[in-house]
């Protein structure tokens, strides 16, 4: 589904990937880790272009980008991604928030989208507050509320960038609840994390990064029971204590 190939990027003048190549392939979740400013961040917001990169290529179903082949607005319609802050549109409701795209971007009658909206927040749990404003729910609630809003427009992959790191403990595994159903679904997905736990659960490779660069790519079995690399023995020793 999406192939990255030796992809190198630099901000101005320091290199923050070096030589990354990741093939997320079809119904398969792929979680990246690595200690904070590894990279992580920066490579999965190459996969629906919100960053640019100055080496290599991406590929998704085979076309690269490099080449044109696939345009960067097709991408970002099929890519739906989900971010640390939440980032609904505090001044519209839950389910303004779940319809707005639907109806601008893919051109949904209004009747349509809301039927699509509130299938999804029923998905998620949340069909009790679609009239609420984004302030008026938990921070869980509104994480919750953003899967449902990237999911309202049918994407083929969905992108999570440490979807729960700024959530209170106790709100984090409501959202892993729905990440880990959305997985089980057979959604494609490619997710930042530092939860473990869901890593175990879920994923079918585990990234592991540090300075840049790609370090180790596993099955999540073997990068948990026996990483082939060093600096994952460290990294795991100190995140699962
Ligand atoms: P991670 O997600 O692993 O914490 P990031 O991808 O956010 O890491 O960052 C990788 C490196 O790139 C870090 O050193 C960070 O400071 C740097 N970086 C990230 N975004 C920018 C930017 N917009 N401009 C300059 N440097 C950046």
């Amino acid at each position: 589904m999406i192939e990255l190939k030796n992809i190198s990027k630099w901000y101005g003048k320091f290199r923050a990937l070096t030589d990354c190549s990741v093939t997320v392939n079809a119904g398969e979740v792929v979680v990246f880790c690595g200690p904070s400013g590894s990279g992580k961040s920066t490579l999965i917001k190459l996969i629906n272009g919100l960053e640019v990169f100055q080496e290599g290529d991406l590929l998704y179903k085979g076309q690269s980008i490099r080449a044109g082949a696939t345009r960067l607005s097709d991408l970002r319609r099929r890519i739906g991604m989900v971010f640390q802050h939440f980032e609904l549109f505090p001044h519209l409701s839950v389910l303004q928030n779940l319809t707005i795209a639907q109806e601008k971007v893919l051109k949904r009658k209004s009747k349509e989208a809301e039927k699509k909206a509130l299938l999804l927040l029923d998905r998620v749990g949340l069909s009790a507050h679609s009239h609420k404003y984004p302030a008026q729910l938990s921070g869980g609630q509104q994480q919750r509320v953003a899967i449902a809003r990237s999911l309202c427009m049918d994407p083929e992959v969905m992108l999570f960038d440490e979807p729960t790191s700024a959530l209170d403990p106790e709100m984090i595994n409501e959202v892993l609840a729905v990440m880990i159903e959305l997985a089980q679904d057979g959604m494609t997905m490619a997710c930042v994390t530092h939860e473990m736990g869901f890593a175990r659960k879920v994923a079918d490779k585990v990234v592991f990064m540090d300075s840049g660069a790609i370090v180790e790519t596993n099955s999540a079995e073997e990068f948990f029971t026996n990483p082939k690399s060093e600096r994952a023995r460290d990294f795991l020793a100190k995140i699962l204590h």
